[in-house]
């Protein structure tokens, strides 16, 4: 699929069309000789059949796959998939009452992104707070996670969506149109909140939900 969020896929295949842009599904990059640069990709053919393709390139935009590290994987806090298995909504872990855990290394189903660990770093607080004094855990994570979609220069589609692909804008503007609004966030205001609010530990904005 093109985005894992449907309301976000008709504008992006807009723009797939304008682009001339070639969509490629169930083909895997294995290897690169970068001084030929020549791209190997594993093509997963609709029996299950799986072959070689060679591919030329000028420019390669590579990303890798999401794994958590060994040492985690290789711990008993991890979950099948390796990452750290908490309650989705608590953060809390689901076997070890005394751990929380956050951002990449977490079994929530939320995008991996740096706007989903800002979410949940208040959750934890409050709940890790919370378990430390032998309170009940209100705060919950919706979910929330936030990208900044650029799809021509100048313009950027904020797709900012929670658990189960809800839409979760910030402004009341429809979220699946292209601005310039928010090329300007991310170009200038984002960082800002980046390098002096989250890298400080500051938080001005996000707060969790209640569970009552
Ligand atoms: C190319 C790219 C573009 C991205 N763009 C965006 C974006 O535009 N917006 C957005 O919100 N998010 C974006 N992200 C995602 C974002 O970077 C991550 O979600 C975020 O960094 C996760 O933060 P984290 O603290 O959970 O993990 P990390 O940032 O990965 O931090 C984990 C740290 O743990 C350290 N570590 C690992 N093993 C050990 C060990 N054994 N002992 C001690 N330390 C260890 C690592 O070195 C690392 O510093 C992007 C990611 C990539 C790869």
């Amino acid at each position: 699929m093109l985005f894992g969020v449907a309301d976000f896929v008709p504008p992006l295949m807009e723009y797939v069309r304008r682009y001339h842009a070639k969509l490629v599904f169930n083909s895997n990059l294995v290897k690169v000789d970068g001084n030929k640069k020549i791209a190997y990709f594993e093509n997963k053919g609709n029996d299950g059949t799986v072959t070689l393709e060679a591919k030329p390139f000028d420019m390669l935009h590579v990303t890798p796959s999401q794994v958590a590290p060994d040492f985690l994987r290789n711990s008993p806090l991890a979950d099948a998939g390796g990452f750290c298995k908490v309650n989705e909504k608590t953060l809390q872990h689901t076997d070890y009452p005394n751990v929380f855990s956050l951002g990449d290394a977490c079994s929530s189903p939320n995008t991996k992104t740096a706007t989903a660990a800002r979410k949940q770093i208040v959750v934890v607080a409050e709940n890790l707070l919370a378990a430390k004094e032998d309170r009940e855990l209100t705060a919950f994570y919706d979910g929330y996670g936030a990208c900044p979609l650029t799809v021509e220069n100048g313009k950027v589609i904020l797709a900012e969506f929670g658990f189960g692909g809800k839409l979760l804008p910030t402004f009341p503007l429809d979220p699946t149109v292209p601005r310039k609004l928010n090329w300007f966030l991310k170009t200038t205001v984002f960082p800002w909140i980046y390098w002096n609010g989250m890298l400080k530990g500051k938080e001005w904005f996000a707060c969790p939900g209640k569970l009552r």
